[in-house]
């Protein structure tokens, strides 16, 4: 048996002239991703029958490359280790000694850090596009020919490792959550029946592709579903609403700070065309976010713009997909909804037994899509699992109809201020509904009388000058006086990461420094 029986390669081979992916005005179709991975994996075996779950860490940028490789590296029984673009050469270094892998696939964009950081860590570097023409001394009449001749690919037991994904580092130092090809398909699963993506549904891609909501929930799914995904290289919200205005994608999904651009970018497009893009957006069949908090202000002033609310989501590298908004009926903006399809869910109250409704408490989560472990760390493994129960340190409460609301991370949203526990979240929605507010990020800095006290940095909308004076008095009309922020700052920008979430260690620094 080869390794046609791979789940994902299924609706490939049943659609062979379908467009898999759209990148630029190109096409690339089912059978063409086909024949290139096949060159891929030759070109990674050479000569050897199996990969057997040698790590291979691929740096390169989305487009057809990326994905050709992704396919291959799994073809020939090897382990995919997507990296971040954005990483500077010394975490480059750091990520790929810890990922301890065979090779490291480089892309022209990327190689200018990456063989610097696989040369330091002794590994060896080879160029993706070189890959994608099979084993060197192959003899190419066409690139995207099939491979007559070649040996079979190897079969992969599914519980043999996929993924090693390296969580984002904003709460400490990154680690590789290991993923095995089964969980990949639960999680796959999971997605695809809740948000019923088909073979007809069209996803537009702009997220960066290291990270389980760029490559699980919109390239796998779409993929394994003999659906098209249009592949942007980088986000550019200019990109993105002619993509809309074009009418042909169904599906978007991105991080809330890309609905925030996305809506400033609309707010200065002229009236007429401003309409025309806004609505149709309001075309797409789902419109979904996820990876950190939308603000309640971005959901609104979205659905003034495309008649469409967003459908919020929550989930995690280690888990996949938790929870979602629903599919149908109305979204209730700051909720992230109900558990999806085979994923088991519950709150653990602060007295250890399950919270009540209304309650307050961690969420943990089960289920055939969790990660097995974390890469070579078994303490930190074993630690995060309670009775079977992956403990995710996000705080929630469930109330109403809309399902869950998160209120951030425990070791860092939720900030301890004499006595109370505050949840940043909900801080940073109501100071973001403030006109001049553009961008915000809330902590708790350490005081002595109050433990920690609630802090903001602020981000001003561009010509808006805004007192911090008055700041003070407005936003005690929203919240009680032991959550309303006792320190503020004004900013030029927030430290973000390549998924958009704000390092919330560095805001802390900020005031630490601050005069
Ligand atoms: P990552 O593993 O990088 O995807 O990060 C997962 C973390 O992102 C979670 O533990 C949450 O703290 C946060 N997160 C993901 N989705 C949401 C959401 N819809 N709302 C608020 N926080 C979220």
């Amino acid at each position: 048996m080869s390794d046609s029986h791979l789940p994902f390669l299924g609706a490939a081979l049943a659609n062979p002239y379908r467009a898999a992916l759209v990148i630029g005005d190109s096409i690339c179709r089912y059978r063409d991703l086909l024949s290139v991975s096949e060159r891929v994996a030759h070109f990674l075996l050479r000569g050897r029958t199996d990969l057997k779950e040698a790590r291979i860490v691929l740096l390169a940028p989305p487009g057809f490359a990326y994905v050709a490789a992704h396919w291959g590296i799994w073809r020939a029984g090897g382990v995919v280790v997507p990296l971040a673009l954005a990483h500077p050469t010394p975490e480059l270094i750091t990520l790929i000694a810890d990922a301890d892998p065979e090779l490291v696939l480089v892309h022209p964009k990327t190689e200018k850090r990456a063989r610097p950081a696989a040369e330091a860590c002794g590994v060896p570097c080879a160029d993706v596009v070189d890959s994608l023409k099979g084993p060197p001394g192959t003899r190419l009449t066409s690139l995207f020919a099939a491979m007559p001749d070649a040996p079979p690919l190897p079969a992969i037991a599914e519980s043999r490792i996929a993924h090693i994904i390296y969580t984002s580092g904003t709460t400490g130092q990154p680690k590789g959550v290991v993923i095995t090809h089964a969980a990949t398909r639960h999680q796959v699963e999971s997605i695809t029946r809740a948000w019923e993506i088909t073979r007809h549904d069209r996803v537009l891609n702009a997220l960066p592709l290291h990270h389980v909501h760029g490559i699980v929930n919109a390239l796998l799914c779409p993929l394994w579903q003999g659906a098209t995904v249009e592949l942007l290289p980088r986000f550019d919200p200019d990109e993105v609403w002619s993509r809309f205005a074009r009418l042909r994608v169904t599906i978007f999904m991105g991080v809330p700070t890309m609905y925030v651009r996305l809506i400033r970018t609309w707010k200065r497009l002229p009236h007429q065309r401003g309409e025309i893009v806004g609505w149709s957006a309001g075309d797409l069949r789902l419109t979904i976010s996820g990876s950190a908090a939308l603000p309640a202000r971005a959901h609104q002033t979205w659905r003034e713009i495309t008649g469409q609310g967003i459908l919020e989501r929550y989930g995690l590298s280690e888990t996949g997909m938790v929870l979602t908004g629903p599919l149908k009926g109305p979204r209730a903006e700051g909720h992230v909804g109900h558990p999806f399809p085979s994923v088991q869910v519950r709150l653990r109250g602060d007295g250890g037994g399950e919270a009540a409704a209304g309650e307050e408490g961690c969420i943990e989560v089960r289920g055939p899509g969790l990660f097995r472990e974390y890469w070579r760390r078994p303490e930190e493994t074993a630690a995060a699992f309670r009775d079977g129960w992956f403990d995710t340190g996000d705080r929630a409460v469930r109330n109403g109809p809309g399902g869950y609301r998160i209120l951030g991370r425990e070791s860092v949203d939720i900030i301890k201020t004499g006595g109370e526990k505050v949840s940043a979240l909900e801080i940073e929605d109501v100071l973001l509904r403030h006109l001049r507010i553009s961008d915000c990020a809330v902590v708790g800095i350490p005081h002595d009388e109050w433990g920690e006290q609630v802090s903001a940095a602020v981000v001003l909308t561009e010509g808006l000058p805004l007192p911090v004076a008055r700041l003070r008095v407005w936003v005690k009309d929203f919240l009680a006086g032991y959550k309303a922020p006792a320190r503020f700052l004004v900013v030029d920008d927030l430290p973000r990461n390549s998924m958009g979430k704000v390092l919330k260690d560095q805001v802390r620094d900020l005031f630490l420094q601050a005069p």
